[in-house]
């Protein structure tokens, strides 16, 4: 029995190690990627169901290892918050939505509004908003063309400067998101005092009104009071016909998903909106 426990105890310590070298593989991966400038963004477009057209899309971040291999956002995200790195890594995805949007001026993808993930952590630094407006103004960027996305628990528990921050980008007419809109702990009274423009409903909640009632239920509830609170509700990871019809059947403004596109590197957006065009 005694050798038991201790070959169980060796089990338990590899098995740390292993996860250390792992985070520590990826931690490095990171930090090589900021130095050496290879973090790259995919860009999804965010449809409005009532005449077809992009109104935005969203920034997803790519980040690839030694061999070229992508490591996926919700295995390196964390790292970068755990590592102090996601400050870094922020405001590098802050100045590259920015040159984004620089490039597509003049283009057919001008009026386009570039949505970035912000993380909790971000949103701890007191400078976070000054610093985001002014980088649009270096830019010479309307603060209405970019919108950031938050998750409800990122908000909430969030101190006064946290709510403050998010009010001087919403004053200023950055738009605010609240993403994966359900999975999370806030009330819907909390929410109408929230400074947010639009609700991202979590994917999971599509996945199973389709399947049955109660959750059927939710989503048309989640849409109702998205709407009296006077925000605009979009409904991601639709992927089929029969999900597109339901959400624009239920009134969701906003849709984004396979169906329409996968996240892209921006040099295929023209080709992608070509595709779409009327013909
Ligand atoms: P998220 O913000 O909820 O992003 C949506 C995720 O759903 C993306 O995964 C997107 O590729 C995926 N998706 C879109 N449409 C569909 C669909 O129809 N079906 C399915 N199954 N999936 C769909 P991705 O790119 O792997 O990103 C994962 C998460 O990583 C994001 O979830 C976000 O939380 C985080 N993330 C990505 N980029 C950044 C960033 O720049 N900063 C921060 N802080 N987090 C980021
Ligand atoms: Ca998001
Ligand atoms: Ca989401
Ligand atoms: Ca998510």
């Amino acid at each position: 029995a005694k050798d038991k426990g201790k070959n169980s105890v060796c089990f338990y310590t590899s098995d740390i190690n292993d996860r250390l070298h792992h985070y520590q593989k990826i931690a490095m991966t990171l930090h090589n990627a900021l130095s050496d400038d290879t973090l790259q963004l995919y860009f999804q477009p965010q449809i409005d169901l009532n005449d077809g057209h992009i109104l935005s899309c969203e920034a997803l971040l790519r980040c690839s290892d030694n061999n070229s291999q992508p490591i996926p956002p919700d295995v390196f995200i964390p790292v970068a918050e755990k590592s102090g790195l996601i400050n870094r890594i922020g405001n590098w995805v802050i100045e590259a939505a920015c040159q984004q949007l620089v490039a597509w001026k003049g283009t057919a993808l001008e009026n386009v509004r570039i949505d970035i993930n912000l993380s909790g952590k971000q949103l701890t630094n007191p400078n976070l908003a000054e610093q985001i407006l002014k980088t649009l103004h270096q830019h010479e960027l309307r603060p209405s063309q970019l919108g950031v996305e938050l998750t409800e628990n990122e908000v909430i528990g969030g101190d006064n400067v946290q709510i403050g921050q998010l009010e001087t980008l919403k004053n200023a007419g950055v738009h605010i998101s609240i993403d994966d809109f359900g999975t999370g702990y806030s009330s819907l009274v909390y929410l109408s005092k929230l400074p947010v423009c639009s609700l991202k409903i979590d994917r999971s909640f599509l996945v199973h009104a389709m399947e049955n009632e109660s959750d059927m239920a939710i989503m048309k509830a989640i849409i109702n009071v998205g709407h009296s609170l006077g925000l605009t509700v979009v409904v991601e990871g639709v992927e089929t016909i029969e999900q597109d019809k339901l959400v624009k059947s239920l009134g969701c403004d906003l849709a984004q998903g396979y169906l329409y596109a996968r996240p892209m590197p921006a040099d295929k957006m023209p080709e992608y909106l070509y595709d779409i065009l009327p013909k």
